[in-house]
């Protein structure tokens, strides 16, 4: 089937016959709520360029379609006749999937970005392909009798921590999976008759923050996330994801940043990644592998003390700072960013000793980008990822709403 390329976002009044038109305007409507969650007809109309008739009729028929309501205002701060606020459904959801080398995590996220359940299963050992689709076809059919009763599935998204090729979402690699030309999309997709979209982990996180989160209305942001099988990233440029050839940009783990470091398993000496990484600092801390969601309050916990953290601590958390601002230096000199982004336990890191990175950077990157980068902690924290990867399974019927209806079939061409 042809689809029409079309890579700006919002692609107001561009089609070529009025069909065209209604759709890529349905388009821009539904892409406003979304984004903003609630929104009134009047602020719909300044968003999208359209006048407020054209406004109703799109959004009766987005109504129509079970995929926005209307509701009274909240409030009636000016005086005059006040405008109906339009949100996304509820109802409509997409799953999300993360498989990381300690568990598979399952969530469940409206159109809205909210995240209604999330579950992690742990698993024993870093799970094969096979158990990742075992395990959430468990989990969804644990869940079917509420999901056929309350929500509508749109799809499903998968945040991988690997290569994923873009369009088929076969896993290229996944090194601390161990996972190497998996189609893992299709492999779900089978299992649970849903369309399945699979993306980089770090890629579905910039999605996430740069739609609902701190980076939101920010155009060119860098995303660094730090989880249990490495770093990776993402990075928006002039409000677009950079993706590389085949999907593959952003792989900022492994930049050099010792020339006298170990090994990588990339084969490289000295990454970011070898460098900089969760095991160590649970270690230290006296966590075991199972600990990274405690992590976060005891390494902070250990700054905020008084006479500060153990010296062994302070020692390692400040080597690992430094090492990032290695890297990040080197970011900020090639994309000039207005926001660096620091996910999972990069942000840890991060707001353990803020000062430590920002001086790191900026005492070494050159003058023009360190004065226009400020820095900051992924915002969605645990819900990042999940509604990053619910991103993917919603991006068809974002792009175009009208193949989304109640009758219709939700299936997404990709
Ligand atoms: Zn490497």
């Amino acid at each position: 089937m042809a689809v029409s390329e079309n890579p700006t976002t919002l692609p107001v009044r561009q089609g070529r016959n009025l069909d065209d038109v209604r759709r890529s305007n349905l388009a821009a409507v539904l892409g406003a709520v979304h984004v903003q969650g609630r929104v009134s007809r009047a602020d719909l109309a300044r968003a999208t360029g359209l006048n407020r008739s054209t406004i109703g009729i799109l959004v009766a028929e987005l109504v129509e379609r079970g995929l926005v309501d209307e509701v009274e205002p909240s409030s009636t701060r000016l005086a005059g006749r006040p405008s109906p606020s339009v949100v996304p459904r509820e109802d409509v959801v997409a799953l999300a999937v993360n498989p990381e080398i300690d568990a598979v995590t399952i969530g469940l996220v409206s159109l809205s970005g909210r995240v209604h359940k999330r579950i992690r299963y742990d698993t024993a050992h870093v799970p094969s392909p096979d158990e990742v689709v075992n395990i959430v076809a468990a989990v969804v059919a644990g869940m079917s009798g509420e999901l056929d009763r309350s929500f509508r599935t749109v799809g499903v998204g998968l945040a991988v921590p690997g290569l994923v090729r873009d369009g088929d979402g076969v896993v290229i690699l996944g090194p601390h999976l161990g996972w190497k030309d998996v189609p893992i999309a299709a492999m779900l997709s089978e299992a649970l008759s849903l369309p399945v979209a699979a993306a980089n982990d770090a890629s579905t996180g910039v999605m996430a923050e740069y739609t609902f989160g701190v980076g939101r209305g920010t155009q060119n942001l860098i995303y660094l996330n730090g989880g249990a099988s490495g770093i990776g990233g993402g990075v928006a440029i002039d409000g677009m994801l950079l993706t590389g050839s085949s999907g593959f940009a952003g792989e900022f783990g492994h930049s050099l940043v010792n020339s006298a470091g170990v090994l990588c398993h990339c084969g490289a000496i000295g990454c970011l990644e070898t460098e900089v990484s969760q095991a160590p600092l649970l270690d230290t801390l006296g966590l075991d592998s199972t600990g990274s969601e405690q992590l976060e309050s005891v390494l902070l916990g250990q700054f905020s003390r008084e006479g500060g953290p153990e010296r062994e601590i302070l020692d390692l958390v400040h080597r690992q700072l430094d090492f990032l601002a290695v890297a990040l230096r080197g970011v900020v000199n090639m994309f000039n960013p207005e926001l660096v982004l620091l996910g999972g336990f990069l942000g840890t890191l991060y707001a353990a000793a803020p000062e430590r990175l920002e001086a790191g950077v900026r005492t070494r990157a050159l003058v023009g980008p360190r004065d226009d980068v400020r820095f900051a902690r992924a915002e969605l924290g645990a819900d990042l990822l999940l509604v990053g990867a619910a991103q993917l399974a919603f991006a068809p019927i974002l792009a175009d709403p009208a193949s989304f209806g109640a009758a219709a079939s939700p299936a997404a061409e990709r």
